[in-house]
């Protein structure tokens, strides 16, 4: 039992830790005359993002490929959250350049937040990219390709208000034929001092609720059994039928305006949530992230009214201490956050999943501050948190107006501590599983053993069981035995079939 526990921890990690993971192409062989290879670091987002990459250039003579060398155009699509992750691509790309050495004709584009955030500063400086798309000039890659193959750079970074890739069917990449990231809204227009988003990804605005649920639809037909919904704050999400309005904040504006906006269909994230759960009893629908500022309790009793919205929310707090949170611009208190976390326990039970982003050591935390954080997690035992040290980033608030004064081997114990505290709550967390029976939808083989499956139950923990007859794409009954801080271990009792 303890090689397959040590397996799937490294299962959770792989896919929990979803700012290291890099994700790449699979073989893809329709006839088309080029191949595409795409890598993908940093969020969701960005997964969902090449997927809509590799369907656009699928309309322009490319399959994709799963081995860099033998492609005709590499694509790093990169993240810019914090240095080290754009550290990486640096050295990614020193690596490509001996292939790109053997192979002339070879194009190599940088796409995504760190293309939008250092722009043409990326062809100055790094001869061998050749193109240069952001997040909002996707549909303009078959030109830019073009373009290099003429020998010049091409660079896009233009960002739009209105751009959703609505019509675009995305080719699914690294897909387990079970679950699937769907993009509802792009951008944000929050603005936490901290975070450059808002300036690589642009303005928020949400996506026709019907070309989502359409999407959902078709994934569900051909076989899939879950979806995530995408968006850097889902619960803004705001959709009416109104040409020019794509967002809530433009909405309140047109509101304040004094528009009669009554004759226009409106759709709130309560409502799409809806939308997508009444598709089918078994296909099960997933979130992320929520802001604590804007969670409402209509999204929490549509959670409970459908078994098949899965009990588990992002909910990320980033600091427990309420002069920080107003230094990040959060524009929540610690006592509103855990007001929104005892609304969830209310209406959805303590066994609803919870889950947390923490940043340490952002600027002029005290010790005290930091120990806030600490008796914050206490409070609430998160299932599980993506951790953090503060990054700087040029250009966002924070840089501009803040020092980055705390030192960072202060940075690096502080992280420390609230990794230690969370490992702690998990293992907490998981115990209460132990002696429960939990519906697992099954999504792959243990990696090391074939004899077991790994899925996940409605509060997104990885759960691992005895293969028996069960197949990937089953929901499996099964009583959890044991666990760790990372993964439940159990038998199958039985399949559910709705
Ligand atoms: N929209 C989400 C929200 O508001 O919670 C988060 C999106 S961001 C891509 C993911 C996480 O990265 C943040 O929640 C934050 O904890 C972390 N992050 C963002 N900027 C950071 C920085 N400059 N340094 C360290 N961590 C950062
Ligand atoms: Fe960044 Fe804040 Fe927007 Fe999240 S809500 S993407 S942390 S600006």
């Amino acid at each position: 039992m303890k090689q397959i526990v040590k397996d799937i921890d490294l299962i959770q990690s792989a896919e929990g830790e979803a700012c290291e993971t890099v994700k790449t192409t699979q073989e893809q062989n329709t006839g088309k005359s080029r191949k595409l290879y795409i890598e993908s670091y940093g969020c969701q987002m960005n997964f969902s993002d090449s997927e809509i990459v590799a369907a656009i250039l699928q309309e322009h003579g490319f399959d994709t490929t799963s081995e860099a060398q033998k492609a005709d155009v590499i694509f790093l699509n990169t993240c810019a959250i914090r240095d080290n992750a754009e550290q990486r691509i640096w050295k990614r790309l020193r690596e490509l350049e001996s292939l790109k050495n053997k192979k002339p004709g070879l194009l190599v584009g940088l796409l995504g937040c760190m293309a939008e955030r250092l722009k043409t500063k990326l062809l100055e400086e790094e001869k061998i990219v050749d193109i240069v798309a952001g997040p909002d000039a996707y549909r303009d890659l078959p030109h830019l390709v073009a373009e290099a193959e003429d020998g010049n750079k091409a660079v896009n970074v233009f960002l739009s208000r209105e751009e959703t890739y609505a019509d675009i069917n995305p080719v699914r990449l690294n897909s387990n034929g079970v679950t699937a990231f769907i993009s509802i809204m792009r951008g944000c227009d929050n603005m936490c001092t901290f975070c450059v988003v808002p300036y690589t990804r642009g303005r928020e605005r949400s996506r026709n609720p019907h070309s989502i649920v359409q999407e959902a639809r078709t994934l569900y037909e051909r076989g899939y059994k879950e979806v995530t919904l995408l968006g850097q704050n889902v619960d803004s999400y705001f959709w009416t039928s109104h040409p020019q309005i794509t967002s809530l904040n433009e909405y309140r504006k047109a509101l304040k305006r004094g528009e009669d906006l009554s004759k226009y269909e409106q759709v709130n994230f309560a409502h799409l949530l809806e939308m997508v759960a009444q598709i089918a009893p078994d296909l099960r629908v997933r979130f992320s992230t929520s802001h604590p500022k804007d969670i409402t309790d209509e999204v929490l009793y549509t959670m409970q009214r459908y078994d098949n919205i899965c009990k588990y929310i992002h909910l990320p707090v980033q600091s427990g201490n309420n002069r920080i949170l107003e230094l990040m611009r959060r524009t929540y208190t610690r006592e509103w956050y855990l007001e929104r976390v005892a609304a969830i326990r209310r209406i959805l039970g303590n066994e609803c999943g919870l889950s947390s982003d923490m940043i340490a050591g952002f600027c002029s935390e005290t010790e005290e501050e930091h120990r806030d954080t600490l008796s914050l997690m206490e409070a609430v035992k998160f299932d599980f948190s993506y951790m953090f040290y503060y990054s700087e980033r040029p250009g966002t608030p924070a840089a501009k107006r803040l020092q980055d004064d705390v030192p960072l081997e202060v940075k690096k114990r502080r992280l420390q501590e609230i990794i230690e505290l969370q490992n702690k709550h998990s293992l907490e967390r998981n115990l209460m599983d132990v002696g429960k029976v939990h519906r697992v939808l099954v999504e792959g083989y243990s990696k090391r053993s074939k004899e077991h499956l790994f899925g996940r139950n409605t509060a997104n923990k990885v759960v691992v069981f005895p293969k028996e007859n069960y197949e990937i794409g089953d929901y499996v009954d099964v009583l959890v035995e044991e666990c760790t801080s990372a993964t439940l271990i159990g038998k199958a009792v039985g399949k559910w079939t709705p």
